[in-house]
């Protein structure tokens, strides 16, 4: 796909949008043909809420490119003269560490989980799942993820690779479909092993990592096993249903918010959150 971006000429963001539209066809299909959980599958309830919330993030992330691209090109110009092969790997690993580190931080911390919450919440995991997380999620993932590679002066080339590659891995690790890659999701993540990242069982719920397992594999949140028995928050009962899409919007911003007494305490003053 990179290449023939490359050689089509096609904007990098018209190549990913087309990328996105592509896979999540192929793998809503895959998931029909052969559902890892039958009761996992989106219902057309489940597609109307995940796509409403997949624009939401679509624009947000477009604005962030934008922005980000500006930046750069007003400050950093230039571009590395590494190999081609070389740029994408380095990039790759750099990219998925700033990766790594937001995420493992936004399961600890208590406001960034706030923000992450909306991506945990449902109670199934299928690819609908990939593009339902809360805008400020989806510029902070876009900052760490590229800002790093933009400084390095990476070609424009290994960047589309380097995103062609990240996206297809997020797509594909919430499918909700059957198989395995075996032992070689010690090289590259998979849907096994996100599936664990989302357990209700906090020993289950590392993997950090999307595309790559690396960096889990260096820190220590490397986890492989069963398929978990459930999906979702740990405590479900303090937090707004999966449905409630505009209380988990603003979920981040409601200690932000006046409140008075008693209620206050009980809104503001929770301790952190590790799923
Ligand atoms: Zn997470």
């Amino acid at each position: 796909m990179a290449t023939i971006t490359q050689r089509l000429q096609w904007s990098a963001s018209s190549a990913l949008f087309g990328w996105l539209v592509f896979n999540l066809a192929v793998l809503a299909q895959a998931e029909r043909w052969r559902p890892f959980r039958p009761e996992w599958q989106a219902t057309p309830r489940h597609v109307r809420r995940d796509g409403a919330i997949g624009m939401l993030n679509l624009a947000t992330d477009a604005a962030a490119s934008a922005a980000l691209t500006a930046l750069v090109v007003a400050y950093l110009p230039g571009h590395s003269t590494w190999p081609l092969a070389v740029q994408i790997v380095v990039g790759l690993l750099v990219a998925e560490f700033g990766a790594y580190w937001m995420h493992r931080w936004s399961h600890s911390g208590q406001w960034l989980w706030r923000v992450h919450l909306l991506h945990h919440r449902p109670d199934r995991l299928n690819v609908a799942n990939a593009i339902t997380a809360h805008p400020i999620n989806a510029v902070y993932d876009k900052l760490v993820r590229v800002l790093p590679l933009l400084v390095l002066g990476l070609a424009p080339e290994a960047m589309v690779g380097i995103a062609l590659f990240g996206l297809t891995q997020t797509l594909a690790v919430h499918a909700n479909v059957a198989g395995s890659i075996g032992p070689l999701d010690r090289l590259v993540g998979s849907a096994e092993l996100h599936r664990l990242h989302h357990s209700t069982r906090a020993e289950e719920a590392g993997n950090y990592g999307t595309a790559l397992p690396l960096w889990d594999q260096v820190f220590g949140t490397y986890r492989r096993g069963d398929a978990p028995v459930r999906v979702g928050v740990f405590d479900p009962s303090r937090y707004p249903s999966e449905w409630r899409v505009g209380a988990l919007l603003a979920w981040p911003f409601r200690t932000l918010l006046p409140c008075r007494g008693i209620a206050c305490l009980a809104r503001c003053c929770r301790g952190p959150h590790l799923a």
